[in-house]
């Protein structure tokens, strides 16, 4: 299925409010070397949460990421983290055809719990026994459907115990470094 629905008005989330529940000191560490590449928020409860989704399934399965882009001017600007906030699986993910394939359920799921500063700022998805990587496949998915500056890719191998983060149209790794575990509570 394809995702034609008009982008909603969506917006930056302002730096006061996003580096809530971070450190003080990492936070003075996000913005100093977010110039190069912004930083990425995972909770630990998100994380979790995509974990035992993707344990129930042998096979390759995944679904859409909802999250914040902080930043201090806009969208496409001075971008200093995606906090993710939320995994919404699919129950029906065929990564294995020429475009991905989700149902149309994960969509509209993720459309309810979409806000004006709350929105779908990537997918993730498994590729179980096969390592952490981005397959031709997963490029054109991420050129197609997940091209903007804040649009993150996430590949995890369970079985491995591997995972990799991708940013933007052209599936740029984001380095281990810039990913922050924000912890429970
Ligand atoms: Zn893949």
């Amino acid at each position: 299925m394809k995702w034609v629905d008009k982008e909603p008005d969506i917006k930056a989330t302002p730096l006061s409010r996003g580096l809530d529940g971070v450190s003080a000191l990492a936070a003075i560490e996000v913005l100093c070397s977010s110039i190069h590449r912004p930083y990425v928020f995972m909770p630990d409860k998100v994380k979790q949460s995509v974990m035992s989704h993707i344990l129930k399934n042998n096979t390759e399965s995944g679904g859409l990421l909802l999250g914040e882009v902080i930043s201090t001017d806009s969208l496409k600007n001075g971008i200093v983290g995606i906090k993710v906030t939320e995994a919404i699986p699919s129950n029906d993910f065929d990564a294995t055809s020429v475009s991905l394939s989700m149902g149309p359920e994960v969509w509209s799921s993720a459309r309810l719990h979409s806000s004006e500063s709350n929105f779908v700022i990537g997918w993730y998805h498994s590729h179980p026994n096969l390592g952490a990587f981005f397959s031709g496949t997963d490029r054109k998915t991420q050129a197609e459907f997940f091209n903007q500056e804040y649009h993150v890719g996430l590949v995890i191998d369970p079985i491995r115990n591997e995972e990799c983060w991708f940013l933007g149209k052209d599936s740029k790794p984001i380095p281990e470094i810039y990913i922050l575990g924000l912890p429970v509570g």
